[in-house]
């Protein structure tokens, strides 16, 4: 199978019967030509943003091909959540070792079932032959002007909230086919809780790399400082149990801290729009938790204090880096 027999088979075939059906009047020319062309919704602007996977690096060898698929568009979409805005498409720079076609049916499975979910269409990309496997995507959408919720927002006296539970993946990654394998392998960007809270929450992102250094950003955006309440942490049973078990958990408390690929928000709230949000987070079923507190900042440098039970707490290593 050559290129273009490959993107055809695996890729425009399945985006194109999607954009027939879809008949979205913003896509004028998907896959196929030169260039994608879309047609931006009135009164919005775009907000773009590209992620790559590379194998070995950001996902371990054995993980199947569908969750590949998966994993390589949700990290992206995580990314618009993190803003706030409504993903419209990607475009997919693929990279691979060989035409293997048992691994293109079930990446192109994985990659369509979360497009499909999302109500995001392929609209082009690059097929290139490399010695290691290694996923570019770059995802477009849409926010109404001037309503991106960037972390450079945060008041001293916000409080910071997370969604979900945090550390599962790191959990899963250190313990492989546990119950919470799903988490690493197949995450829920949380895209509709973040387009909720444009209005209420004054910063935010999506936590990737570990909680601590990813409060980081948003304190040194906002300068400002954080305060964490380690108790307050939300946690899976199946890591609550751990803790339960030992109180001390070191491993437990450093993946919920530190820990990556959560693919949780974690967004700042003035007082006054606790209320609104929790509300929200109820009628999404999404779970919400409060973990802290932004601070004026008390130094040069900014700060994320971890506490747990009034005392400091510390850790070792707070967050994934690539160039250590
Ligand atoms: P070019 O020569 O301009 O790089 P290509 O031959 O690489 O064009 O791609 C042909 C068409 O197929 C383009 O519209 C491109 O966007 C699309 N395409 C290539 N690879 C992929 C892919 N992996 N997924 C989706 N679309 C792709
Ligand atoms: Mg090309």
């Amino acid at each position: 199978m050559n290129e273009f027999g490959l993107i055809q088979r695996f890729f425009a075939e399945a985006a194109a019967s999607r954009a027939a059906a879809k008949n979205d009047s913003m896509l004028l020319l998907g896959i196929g030509d030169d260039c994608a062309l879309i047609t931006p919704p009135h009164g919005q602007q775009l907000a773009i943003s590209t992620d790559t996977l590379v194998a070995g690096r950001h996902f371990p060898l054995e993980t199947d091909a569908y969750s590949i698929g998966w994993k390589a568009v949700a990290v992206n979409l995580s990314d618009l959540a993190a803003m706030g805005a409504t993903p419209h498409s990607i475009l997919l720079a693929l990279s691979l070792p060989s035409a293997d076609e048992d691994f293109l049916h079930e990446f192109s499975r994985g990659l369509f079932a979360i497009c499909d979910q999302y109500g995001v269409q392929l609209i082009g990309g690059d097929t290139t032959r490399s010695p290691v496997l290694s996923i570019t995507i770059t995802v477009l959408g849409w926010l109404p002007i001037g309503q991106a919720i960037t972390r450079a927002g945060a008041q001293a006296g916000d409080l910071i909230m997370v969604t979900g539970t945090l550390g599962d993946a790191a959990y899963a990654l250190r313990h492989p086919r546990s119950p919470l394998q799903h988490r690493l392998d197949r995450p829920l960007p949380r895209v509709a809780f973040g387009q909720a809270l444009r209005g209420y929450a004054t910063a935010m992102l999506d936590i990737s790399d570990g909680l601590t250094q990813d409060l980081g950003h948003i304190a040194q955006a906002s300068g400002l400082d954080a305060c964490v309440d380690v108790a307050c942490l939300p946690l899976h049973a199946v890591l609550q149990r751990c803790l339960d078990d030992n109180p001390n958990h070191p491993a437990v408390l450093h993946d919920a801290l530190a820990g990556g690929d959560d693919y949780e928000l974690c967004f700042t709230v003035p007082e006054q729009s606790v209320a609104a949000v929790l509300a929200e987070a109820d009628r999404q079923q999404v779970q919400v938790t409060q973990i802290g507190r932004m601070l004026p900042r008390q130094s040069a440098k900014t700060q994320v204090q971890l506490r747990l039970h009034q005392q400091p707490f510390v850790l070792q290593q707070i967050g994934f880096q690539h160039f250590d």
